[in-house]
């Protein structure tokens, strides 16, 4: 057994002088409180994400063509989407068209890791981050979100940001524009001034080419005769 007298820690020796741990503790109180204070009051008072954080997935129920590229390409697979094919009479056409009918459309949160592959590939804008984050449950099988929950979201999705006035157009913007330009470019005939004969068109005869040697003259049918009335 150790003798306590012999002990060479220092902070051993401290211990037993009686006051030291109050003064320390009082010396780290002394030098924090002028601080300024990190405590988030959190929920009594909300935290301020950032516009564009993960918090949950909104689903556009009527952009989503079932394509299921999401589930396809989810890491996790745990997107489930179920759907049926509805057949649609379009006025004029031949035969009835098809189109898919969703389902079902459910994310299980539990499995979610948030990594926004499903957001990235849906080509045509059905999911949507929202900041939200407060849906925590006291069961596990209560964060598998359906249709109906998932489009509820959407009310929380923020607007677009607004266009950079310094950036390059879009590629949609620029094509309108060339085309918009397109008739401007061409050389319009100019009205005849008073007094001014209009010019003639060249008569079509004039612009075609000359016979080549053994061809048929224009005009002449196959028998030799002459044009056909
Ligand atoms: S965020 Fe990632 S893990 Fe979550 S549903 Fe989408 S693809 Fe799957
Ligand atoms: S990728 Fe988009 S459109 Fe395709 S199934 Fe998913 S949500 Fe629907």
């Amino acid at each position: 057994m150790t003798d306590p007298s012999e002990r060479s820690d220092p902070a051993d020796g401290e211990r037993s002088l009686p006051g030291v741990g109050l003064v320390k503790g009082l010396g780290v109180t002394l030098k924090t409180m002028t601080r300024r204070s990190a405590t988030q009051q959190y929920p009594d008072v909300a935290p301020a994400l950032p516009p564009r954080s993960r918090g949950v997935i909104a689903l556009l129920a009527e952009n989503c063509t079932v394509c299921m590229l999401c589930a396809r390409e989810c890491p996790d697979w745990c997107i489930y989407i179920d759907s049926h094919k509805e057949e649609v009479v379009v006025p004029g056409a031949a035969r009835a068209r098809q189109r898919n009918v969703l389902d079902r459309f459910d994310i299980d949160f539990s499995l979610c890791m948030y990594c926004g592959i499903c957001i990235e590939v849906c080509p045509f804008d059905a999911l949507y981050w929202s900041p939200e984050f407060e849906y925590a449950e006291y069961d596990i099988k209560d964060l598998l979100h359906d249709k109906e929950h998932l489009g509820e979201w959407m009310g929380t999705v923020p607007p677009p940001p607004a266009h950079d006035p310094n950036g390059e157009p879009a590629k949609e913007e620029t094509a309108a524009a060339r085309k918009a330009a397109i008739p401007a470019e061409r050389p319009s005939a100019a009205p005849p001034r008073a007094g001014e004969r209009p010019t003639a068109a060249p008569h079509r005869s004039a612009e075609r080419p000359p016979p080549r040697p053994g061809s048929r003259p224009a005009g002449e049918n196959a028998t030799g005769e002459g044009p056909t009335p």
